[in-house]
């Protein structure tokens, strides 16, 4: 694994609270069960089971919700994942996650984005680029330009289960958040619930305001909702596993760049196995593709285990699996000077890395 951490690679599809340790989850679990909110023995037996369905997945997002609720465990949460991602030599993450109205806690949509930021400033194992206004300093941190830099940019995602206002809402606070690194807005949630007529102009509205879109498109078999989402345009896609033969066809002449999510596909049983992932043909028509974790802490995966993976899985060599990794700058949401600096991060490792 050594090699596959060393090299610098881009996280583009990473779900905030799918993204946390095992290790914060149980001790959030232990602390609400001796406060007697939940029971903390069946908390860790769903915690700690491996293999989900889809359904199953989602449903564990209830308890890791219950166990989130807090603006303290959001900003605690959100430091640790990009602390675990830079650690694992990701050099831009792209981070989601689905701002969240709880009264019971006073936190609104916007507050609950507040404990996110305050989370991305108080990394401290390494240098945060979070925002870059035109005028302003991108990188926080004390100024240790040598030290290890991760670029963090936010996208808010839209639960199916929300109304098209509540979706609405998120779009504007997106909206209001750009100048503190949030770049985009992405629609996800089970994909057997809600309509994509009721998010469709909510998308639509927030593109011509100059959000970048990404859809979680085709996780089931529903050719209407997939190709009215390919339709739109979005400027990204994650996962694309139930694709027929038009929609494929659509997709590569629309050239619409894919998330994949290997072990999320194989863990949810979304794809059987890995000898028939789409990846596999993606990447042989050199159709833009770029490897994510999803749900790194539900999945037990990392980001460089990822590549291994396809590596090992479909006989790629480190140089192409590098090559890979390099290509995905081109789809990233932040602006061309972030684009800029990471060629020159992957130039410098293409001449330390060993292939
Ligand atoms: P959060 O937005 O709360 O930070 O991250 C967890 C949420 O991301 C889940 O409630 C779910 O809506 C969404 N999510 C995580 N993984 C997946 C996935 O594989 N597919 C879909 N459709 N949504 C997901």
């Amino acid at each position: 694994m050594e090699w596959w951490v060393s090299m610098p690679k881009l996280e583009l599809h990473a779900h905030l609270n799918g993204s946390i340790r095992n290790s914060t989850l149980l001790e959030l679990a232990r602390e609400l069960g001796e406060k007697g909110i939940i029971i903390f023995s069946d908390a860790e037996c769903v915690l700690l089971k491996n293999d989900r369905s889809i359904s199953e997945s989602l449903k564990l997002f209830e308890l890791i919700h219950l166990l989130t609720t807090n603006h303290k465990t959001i900003t605690r949460i959100t430091k640790e994942v990009v602390e675990d991602f830079a650690a694992e030599n990701v050099v831009y993450l792209e981070l989601r996650t689905t701002p969240k109205r709880n009264d019971s806690e006073g936190m609104s949509k916007r507050s609950y984005m507040e404990a996110v930021l305050e989370g991305l400033r108080s990394v401290s194992t390494v240098e945060t680029d979070i925002f870059r206004g035109s005028d302003v300093e991108g990188s926080h941190g004390n100024g240790h330009s040598q030290r290890k830099k991760i670029y963090v940019r936010l996208l808010l995602s839209i639960d199916r289960r929300e109304t098209r206002e509540a979706a609405m809402e998120t779009v504007q606070l997106a909206m209001e958040m750009r100048h503190l690194g949030v770049v985009g807005v992405d629609l996800c949630g089970n994909p057997m619930i809600g309509e994509w007529t009721t998010f469709w102009p909510v998308l639509e509205f927030a593109r011509e305001q100059g959000l970048l879109v990404t859809l979680h498109c085709g996780e089931v078999p529903n050719m209407e909702e997939i190709n009215a989402m390919l339709d739109f345009l979005p400027a990204r896609i994650g996962h694309a596993c139930c694709l027929k033969q038009e929609e494929w066809k659509k997709l590569k002449s629309y050239k619409i760049p894919v998330e994949i999510c290997l072990t999320s596909n194989i863990r949810t049983e979304t794809i059987s196995s890995l000898d028939i992932h789409h990846f596999a043909d993606l990447y042989n028509c050199k159709h833009p593709i770029v490897l994510c974790t999803d749900d790194s802490g539900v999945f037990s995966t990392t980001s460089s285990r990822e590549y291994a993976i396809a590596s090992s899985a479909f006989g790629i060599e480190k140089r192409e699996m590098f090559e890979l990794a390099r290509n995905a700058i081109g789809f990233i949401f932040a602006g061309d000077g972030v684009k800029l600096e990471l060629e020159q991060i992957f130039d410098l490792a293409a001449e330390r890395l060993q292939f």
